[in-house]
């Protein structure tokens, strides 16, 4: 895939036109983690630098078409402008007389944030009047949030009908790690797919199984796995009802010669709870009154044994519950040695999505993956094989 970027338009006493993705935690009005703040920067210098004006456009939170006053980007002026070492103009709405003359009045050197995109209702339904508003504020659009770009909205998709669109370098990265990993990887692929459900990942397995040639299972999902083949997870979450949708997936799978890895062994507890009293077993011998909660040290070691024998991964969703110790080991286990693969240039390795970025930070090893994208749904879909529209606007 072919995109415009920056340095395919003259941005020289341009008003460029920035989404971005502001969507920081809070407590109360204060920002507790500035990553997706300090994501931006590059950005708005690469804008400056090149003579143009940065103006940011983003949603805040679903205020759902209304001025709800908690959702205000104006909560983010004050680590917006510390983090970037640059006066902050804030206009309070996104369209009309109050950003026109914010623009006007912006001086070099300075970012323009304008108000929650989604204050205006025409915003998701990608209301072309409102796109056209939006656009009437700038010379170039640049997207750099992947995070939206599953999105069809005015600020995303609409605006592009009237204005040069380009791909910002966050998106640029974003989209090029997405390539080398799917797209167009170095063989062998593996793929970790983990979480709680198989039925919110049929799409994502299906895109894979054609795409990879092999599949770790993990997760509460890899239970269904098994007792579609009629082995008893005794108190486990499971899907019941997904049984023939797993049985057709291992079916396809053999079809498109791509391995399935399931758990051998297993951690097995008395209950969802820290420390909760634990044994390791084969996989076939859950007892009836216990649950399933991590991979067992032989499944890992399969898994480490698979990655050693790979040069890409594409990894979502966790391998047990990460969030309660000691369920965290397989996961932890499994991310070291992706990273330590990735460290001695051995594995490209490519991870997203909410849970997933959660889990690799908290074992300590997501710094190390060649990628992790922070984006969410987004990125969920791209590993489903969806076009998005956000980025199908920017090809060229
Ligand atoms: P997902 O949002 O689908 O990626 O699922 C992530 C969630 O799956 C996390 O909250 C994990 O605690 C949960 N999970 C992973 N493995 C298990 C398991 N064996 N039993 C119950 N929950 C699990």
């Amino acid at each position: 895939m072919t995109y415009r970027t920056l340095s395919d338009v003259d941005l020289s006493g341009k008003r460029v036109l920035i989404r971005v993705d502001l969507n920081v935690p809070l407590d109360g009005t204060r920002v507790t983690d500035d990553t997706r703040i300090r994501r931006i920067l590059p950005t708005v210098e690469a804008v400056i630098a090149a003579g143009g004006k940065p103006i940011l456009l983003a949603h805040f939170g679903r205020p759902k078409g209304k001025r709800v006053p908690e959702m205000s980007l104006s909560v983010v002026i004050g680590a917006l402008s510390s983090a970037a070492g640059r006066t902050v103009i804030f206009a309070d709405d996104c369209i009309g007389d109050a950003a026109a003359h914010a623009v006007e009045a912006l001086e070099t050197g300075e970012i323009l944030l304008l108000e929650n995109t989604r204050y205006h209702a025409g915003e998701e339904k990608n209301d072309s009047e409102f796109a056209k508003a939006l656009a009437a504020n700038g010379d170039v659009f640049v997207n750099d949030a992947f995070s939206a770009a599953h999105r069809a909205h005015a600020s995303t998709v609409g605006i592009a009908e009237y204005l040069p669109a380009v791909a910002g370098p966050g998106m640029a990265a974003e989209l090029s790690a997405l390539e080398k990993a799917l797209s167009v990887p170095e063989r062998p692929v593996v793929a970790v797919v983990g979480g709680a459900k198989v039925s919110t990942k049929l799409d994502l397995i299906g895109n894979l199984l054609d795409k990879v040639d092999a599949v770790v299972i993990g997760g509460g999902m890899a239970n269904t796995f098994l007792a579609a083949q009629g082995i008893s997870v005794g108190k486990s979450l499971c899907e019941h009802d997904m049984l023939d949708t797993a049985r057709e997936i291992m079916g396809r799978a053999e079809a498109a010669q791509c391995e399935l890895i399931l758990p051998i062994d297993v951690v097995v507890a008395e209950a969802f709870a820290a420390q909760a009293p634990n044994k390791t077993v084969p996989a076939r011998e859950c007892p009836d009154d216990m649950m399933i909660l991590d991979a067992g040290p032989d499944s890992v070691a399969a898994i480490i044994a698979r990655f050693k024998a790979s040069k890409t991964l594409v990894w979502n969703g966790p391998l047990g519950a990460f969030e309660i110790e000691p369920f965290d080991f397989a996961t932890n286990a499994a991310a070291k040695a992706a990273a330590d693969l990735t460290a001695a240039g051995a594995l490209l390795s490519v991870a997203g999505g909410g849970d997933t970025v959660a889990a690799l930070n908290a074992s300590g090893s997501g710094e190390r993956f060649s990628y992790v994208s922070t984006a969410g749904g987004a990125f969920l879909e791209w590993l489903e094989g969806k076009t998005l529209p956000g980025v199908a606007v920017l090809e060229s």
